[in-house]
């Protein structure tokens, strides 16, 4: 079965995507810097429409230099970063950071 899950290290918010990835990569801007606290976020691309989410998240919203907004979601209770949306790319959801995939738990 294709697709993958995670989640975040207290294992309160849960991901599954049921799709491949479009793409992955790293992105490297000062957001996603500070973001992660090292030298890029790894944005695994995935369909909006076969990602789902359980559990609560919650979000920093921050324009990006685009002007589009980017949203990030993380876990409240552990700070584990989960997914994140651009407004400029409402059908795509950029999740995986952080080694929060994994592959069959
Ligand atoms: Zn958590
Ligand atoms: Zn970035």
């Amino acid at each position: 079965m294709p697709g993958f899950k995670g989640g975040c290290l207290c294992g309160s918010v849960r991901y599954e995507c049921s799709a491949e990835p479009m793409m992955a990569a790293h992105c490297h801007c000062v957001d996603c810097r500070k973001s992660s606290g090292i030298g890029h976020c790894t944005h695994i691309v995935v369909p909006k429409e076969a990602f789902s989410v359980s559990g609560t998240v919650t979000f920093y919203d921050r324009p990006a230099d685009s002007g589009n907004m980017v949203r990030r979601g993380f876990c409240p209770t552990c700070g584990s970063a989960v997914y994140s949306t651009n407004g400029g790319m409402p059908d795509i959801v950029l999740t995986g950071p952080h080694g929060v995939v994994q592959a069959a738990c």
